[in-house]
């Protein structure tokens, strides 16, 4: 019996071998344009199951790479066993701590619905549907980081299994090495079987989308660099230029704000004063809507990003920003940072001295649409100032972790990866030592 069919017995969780009904379907990312070739995949029935099949892919010579849905997936799987973790689906909600403990395979909609009741939020992103342990080992760029930081900094506690197949609970205090790692380095060092993470206050939020048509993209782009200039970390504004096939090119604000309607109506005056919108969303809203504002596809599909992190945003950027169409690209989207996210973080990327994101985004329908894709995001990212880091969550397929850390940091991760896994036994979609 080869060790892939004994890998049957090793763990009580599915597994699906290459050939068996339903293999592609499952190791497939949620974005089809990687192709992701792996040796099984493993359904993992909980904790313990997570432990045994990290000692038999160690004693067989394989990898595991955790992968909750592959919204960040890289296709860097060779030798690998792919782990799903949905059926870790604990989810905890400590009211009185302020506490979420959150199983591997939770999602961040999830953490809003449970916590949304006791006027707590966690701290979401975008798209509901990413998994809240995925989003947190890379740092993680929330709608409410400009009040409270990564989403990494809120984890407090980790449960683990290690490189030797050993489950451990990894704390500031237990473990201070693994613990500085895993918020924010990566998915390289441990797999995660669940953590606990710090909910915030949240007892009203107002937020939605504004949308108008690009013609006046000159004038919101001005409002929103007012607004975006003195905005109090509780208020986030993102702009949007979008251009879906068969439609007219728009542009778009999302705003979230922590607090009451009127004070954020007061806050965005500028963008209040421009020409009607010809859609606004905005409304007061629990916390568990917050995914409805810009609408994300939940459903997998192929798509080529690429992001890249602003000194700033000034006359001459925003120039540059709309001085051509954004086609072949579908939406070219300036995040608003600063705020909590430019103060101390003892994690591996640190504080984010850089006002803005921008994430560029177009599908690869063909082989030629997908160059042009990549010819007019290397343009604008060329173009605009950029500082040349990323946030790990926003890399590509095929940038590394360099591209995201400093070099000091990341010799501290490479150190913490040879010392903690010296097999290479796990498998994060961006490896440090790659
Ligand atoms: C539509 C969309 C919206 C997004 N919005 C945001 C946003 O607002 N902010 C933001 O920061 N990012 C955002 N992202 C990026 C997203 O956070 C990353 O793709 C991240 O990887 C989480 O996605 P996932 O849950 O599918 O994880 P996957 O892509 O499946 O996993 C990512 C990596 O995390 C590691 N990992 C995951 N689980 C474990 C585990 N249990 N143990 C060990 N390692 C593990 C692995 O290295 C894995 O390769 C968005 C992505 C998409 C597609």
């Amino acid at each position: 019996m080869n060790s892939l069919t004994a890998l049957r017995s090793a763990v009580r969780g599915r597994v699906r071998l290459p050939g068996d009904p339903g293999f592609d379907a499952a190791r497939r990312p949620w974005n089809l344009a990687i192709e992701q070739t792996v040796a099984a995949v493993v359904e993992a029935a909980d904790a313990d199951d997570v432990a045994a099949l990290v000692r038999h892919a160690r004693a067989a010579g394989l990898g595991v790479a955790a992968q909750p849905n592959g919204h960040g997936a890289t296709g860097r799987t060779d030798g690998v066993i792919l782990l799903r973790t949905a059926r870790l689906d604990t989810l905890e909600i400590d009211p009185d701590a302020r506490r979420a403990r959150v199983g591997a395979g939770v999602s961040s909609g999830r953490v809003q619905a449970a916590a949304a009741p006791y006027g707590l939020t966690g701290l979401p992103g975008s798209s509901p549907v990413v998994s809240v342990t995925g989003a947190a080992l890379g740092g993680g760029l929330s709608w409410f980081g400009r009040a409270h930081g990564w989403i990494a900094d809120g984890v407090t506690a980790l449960d683990v299994v290690d490189a030797d197949g050993l489950r451990r609970r990894v704390t500031a205090d237990a473990d201070p090495d693994l613990f500085w790692a895993l918020r924010g380095g990566g998915g390289d060092f441990a797999i995660v079987t669940a953590l606990e993470l710090t909910l915030h206050p949240a007892p009203r939020l107002y937020g939605g989308r504004m949308l108008w048509t690009a013609e006046h993209a000159p004038a919101v782009l001005d409002a929103y660099r007012r607004v975006t200039a003195d905005a109090p970390g509780e208020l986030t504004v993102w702009l949007d230029l979008l251009h879906f096939p068969g439609s007219d090119p728009m542009v778009a604000v999302d705003v979230t704000h922590l607090g009451g309607a009127d004070e954020a109506r007061d806050l965005l005056g500028p963008l209040e004063r421009l020409p009607r919108p010809l859609s606004d969303s905005r409304r007061v809203m629990p916390v568990s809507e917050i995914g409805s504002i810009t609408a994300e596809p939940t459903d997998p599909g192929p798509g080529l990003s690429r992001a890249e992190l602003l000194t700033g945003l000034d006359d001459a950027a925003a120039e540059t920003l709309l001085a051509e169409p954004i086609a072949p690209l579908l939406s070219a989207q300036i995040r608003h940072l600063g705020g909590a996210f430019a103060q101390p973080s003892d994690s591996p990327h640190g504080p984010l001295a850089e006002p803005y994101a921008l994430y560029l985004f177009g599908i690869p329908a063909d082989p030629a649409t997908a160059e042009a894709v990549t010819v007019r995001q290397r343009a604008l990212a060329e173009a605009l100032p950029a500082s040349g880091r990323k946030p790990l969550t926003f890399l590509g397929p095929r940038e590394t972790a360099a591209d995201a850390f400093a070099p000091a940091a990341l010799e501290r991760l490479r150190e913490i990866k040879r010392r903690r896994d010296p097999h290479g036994v796990i498998r994060g979609n961006f490896p440090v030592l790659g």
